[in-house]
């Protein structure tokens, strides 16, 4: 779950990072109140939730208060990437003299977390990755002992941080990694960390990602998803326990279990189609949730074949055949379905489908190659029994 930057910000703060003072408003009128109790220039930002918001014209500075009643005036309502924007950030503008970049991710690979700090503040990370690698420090923290005091200083030694600066750096390094830990993060990241002209070290920017499967031990934190950012499907999935995620290709998929659902996107990539999402029902999903699932795959429009591939182990094949025929009759659909079920119950799955239209295939290969033929049109897809 993503976090707007007023959320991750104040969140930030609760572990010693000093951040600008600000409100959110969702009118120019509270924007111009908030400029108004904060004194002095503002700058107003957008809150959505996407990178890149200002060279997207969403973030602007402002003077006074007129002037922040003003640009706030354009950006509420405005477009940014997609978005429609329904809140801004007010915050006290800072005079800023030097950007840094300082994130945390998860480095699977070291089963650990990895802190990443570059000189080249302001910029997206990926980009300084690509540019000038050699530019981002790492420090990987230590799941037991934590972000240690001489890593901090390896890190501010690396992007060259002027020694004044290091004790202040620590504190933020430090506040960063506790508020990654403890609020179960995937990333956490201030981008810019600037120093201001006053010489003090400041978080404009924030970003968390929190661990989805994390959140039932975070309520507060869940209270946070701004739902009104949600795609319908991604909603829709959310409430029936789905994983999905939408992709660009034209096969739609419905499979359980993760691993099976990357082969299967695999495979069907293989055979020179491309998979319009991944969806995992999980494991013993009953027919509402497959039912559900078909729908959302059905309201993509880039679908142009729905595959099946569905091993049956908890998940027993005739509950996964009766939600498909009761999706089918909420959402009649012209669109070729190819279906392979295999494991406990398949016969009686199978028997259920016969009277649908739809096409069999009893391995993976013949059923990717069936789907992929049908997304290109082709005819003669060989019906397997
Ligand atoms: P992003 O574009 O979504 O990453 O949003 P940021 O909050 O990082 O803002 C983008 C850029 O706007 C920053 O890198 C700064 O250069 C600039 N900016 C943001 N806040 C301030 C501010 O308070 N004062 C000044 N002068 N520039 C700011
Ligand atoms: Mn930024």
């Amino acid at each position: 779950m993503k976090l707007h930057e007023y959320q991750s910000k104040r969140l930030f703060a609760r572990y010693g990072v000093p951040i600008p003072a600000g409100d959110t408003a969702t009118t120019p009128a509270e924007a111009r109140q908030v400029a108004e109790r904060l004194g002095g220039p503002v700058v107003v930002k957008c809150q959505v939730l996407v990178g890149g918001r200002g060279k997207a014209g969403g973030i602007k500075l402002a003077a006074n208060p007129t002037e922040a009643e003003q640009v706030a005036g354009q950006i509420l309502g405005m477009d940014v990437k997609g978005i429609e924007v329904r809140t801004v950030l007010v915050d006290a503008a800072a005079s800023i003299a030097t950007e840094i970049y300082l994130g945390i991710v998860i480095d699977r690979a070291a089963r650990r977390p990895v802190m990443m700090a570059s000189a080249e503040g302001g910029v997206e990370i990926e980009e300084v990755a690509r540019t000038n690698p050699e530019a981002i420090i790492k420090a990987h923290i230590d799941p037991i002992l934590g972000l240690r005091e001489f890593q901090t200083r390896n890190i501010s030694l690396g992007i060259g941080l002027d020694r004044t600066h290091w004790p202040a750096f620590n504190k933020i390094a430090q506040g960063l990694a506790d508020c990654f830990a403890a609020c179960d993060a995937s990333l956490a990241e201030i981008n810019p960390l600037v120093i201001t002209a006053e010489g003090q070290l400041l978080a404009v920017d924030g970003k968390m990602l929190i661990d989805d499967s994390a959140l039932f031990r975070h309520p507060e934190l869940a209270e946070m998803r701004d739902v009104g950012e949600e795609t319908p499907a991604e909603a829709q999935a959310r409430r029936f326990g789905l994983s999905y995620v939408d992709l660009d290709g034209e096969i739609g998929c419905m499979v359980n279990g993760a691993g099976l659902a990357m082969t299967t996107m695999d495979i069907v990539t293989l055979f020179g189609g491309s998979p319009a999402n991944f969806l995992d029902i999980g494991g013993g999903a009953k027919s509402d949730k497959v039912a559900a699932a078909l729908r959302i795959i059905l309201a993509d429009p880039k679908v142009k074949v729905v595959l099946f591939n569905i091993f049956g182990g908890i998940t027993r094949c005739d509950q996964v055949a009766a939600g498909i025929l009761e999706a089918l009759e909420q959402v009649p659909s012209g669109v070729p379905m190819v279906a392979r079920l295999v494991g406990t119950n398949a016969e009686e799955g199978r028997t259920m489908l016969a009277g649908a239209d739809m096409i069999t295939a009893t391995t993976l290969a013949g059923a990717a190659r069936k789907a992929v033929a049908a997304a290109h049109g082709g005819q003669d897809s060989g019906r397997e029994r």
